[in-house]
């Protein structure tokens, strides 16, 4: 057994050992493939399961983060309605606040305005704008408070110097340059009387033309609104000195059409219910009065006492 042995060993190695040597050669080579395939694909295996892994964890991180972004638009949205609200809440709030800015603006004005008239009313003596008739006069113990010389040149008398109320002598002069420029000789016959002074013009009088010619144009009324010391008889060149006349003149006409506007109205006009004509016979009664009653036609002495005094305020405006 062990010679068949032996001798095959020898006989097939040496018969065989041509064929087995390049069969040996190509199983260790394919082996060799084998094995470095078995661990090229173990390892590619290993790859692909990490790039899986890797993809699997970055497209789950790309989703979380796509949701994580569309979670932020949405509450960008949410927080741009919010903005845009809080905006036109706001815009709403500052046009609230300018209204009533407005209003206390408008407030505070009606206030000032308010305390300036009542100052105004303060400072204004009453008397100013009442109404004097044969049973309401003056206070005979009444005097301005101020009075003031009206200057020389206006002045028809030389020796004797004529007094106004001195709030109002800046309108009386304004009065003056306005007729001296239009070319009207324009002049003051008589202004303040006191109620002494009164009294002994009207006995004068009264021994001249006796007591009824007297009281028609020389008391009442008249003699209470000299007292005031807003009150005018005007006169002009060519009369001689009188009164009578005057409504003959340029002088006249002028006032009639100019006075106002500098705060006059003509107390006794020509029909009036109230005293005798007296065209010379002006009264200040400031501008604004004075012109409402010119432009509406209207005669001091017919006005109500109390629509009257809605002006006092603006007496020396
Ligand atoms: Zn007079």
């Amino acid at each position: 057994m062990r010679d068949i042995i032996e001798r095959m060993k020898h006989h097939d190695i040496k018969r065989h050992l041509p064929n087995i040597i390049p069969a040996g050669i190509v199983l260790v080579v394919l082996g060799g493939f084998i094995i470095y395939g078995f661990f090229r694909i173990s390892s590619l295996t290993e790859q692909a399961e990490i790039l899986t892994r890797e993809l699997a964890s970055t497209t789950a991180a790309l989703s979380r983060n796509t949701n994580e972004l569309s979670g932020n638009l949405a509450e960008l949205r949410v927080q741009t309605i919010g903005i845009s609200n809080t905006l036109s809440s706001t815009q709403q709030n500052v046009e609230s606040v300018k209204t009533q800015v407005g209003g206390v603006e408008q407030t505070v004005g009606t206030i000032t305005g308010t305390v300036n008239t009542l100052q105004k009313l303060s400072q204004t003596d009453p008397e100013m704008l009442k109404k004097y008739s044969k049973v309401f006069f003056l206070n005979e113990n009444y005097v301005p408070a101020h009075l003031t010389d009206i200057p020389q040149a206006y002045t028809y008398s030389n020796t004797r110097s004529e007094r106004f109320m001195t709030e109002a002598e800046p309108h009386l002069q304004a009065l003056f340059d306005s007729a001296k420029s239009a070319g009207i000789n324009l002049y003051v016959k008589s202004a303040y009387r006191s109620f002494a002074e009164q009294q002994t013009l009207k006995s004068e009088y009264t021994i001249v033309y006796g007591a009824g010619t007297s009281n028609s144009f020389s008391a009442d009324q008249g003699y209470s609104e000299h007292q005031l010391g807003t009150t005018l008889d005007f006169i002009t060149s060519g009369l001689g000195g009188n009164l009578d006349g005057f409504d003959g003149t340029q002088a006249y006409q002028w006032l009639l059409a100019n006075a106002h506007r500098f705060g006059f109205e003509l107390s006794y006009p020509k029909g009036n219910a109230y005293y005798t004509y007296e065209p010379w016979h002006w009264r200040f009664v400031g501008v604004k009065l004075a012109t409402y009653l010119h432009d509406n036609k209207l005669n001091f002495y017919d006005m109500d006492q109390r629509d009257i005094d809605t002006y006092l305020a603006n007496t020396f405006d």
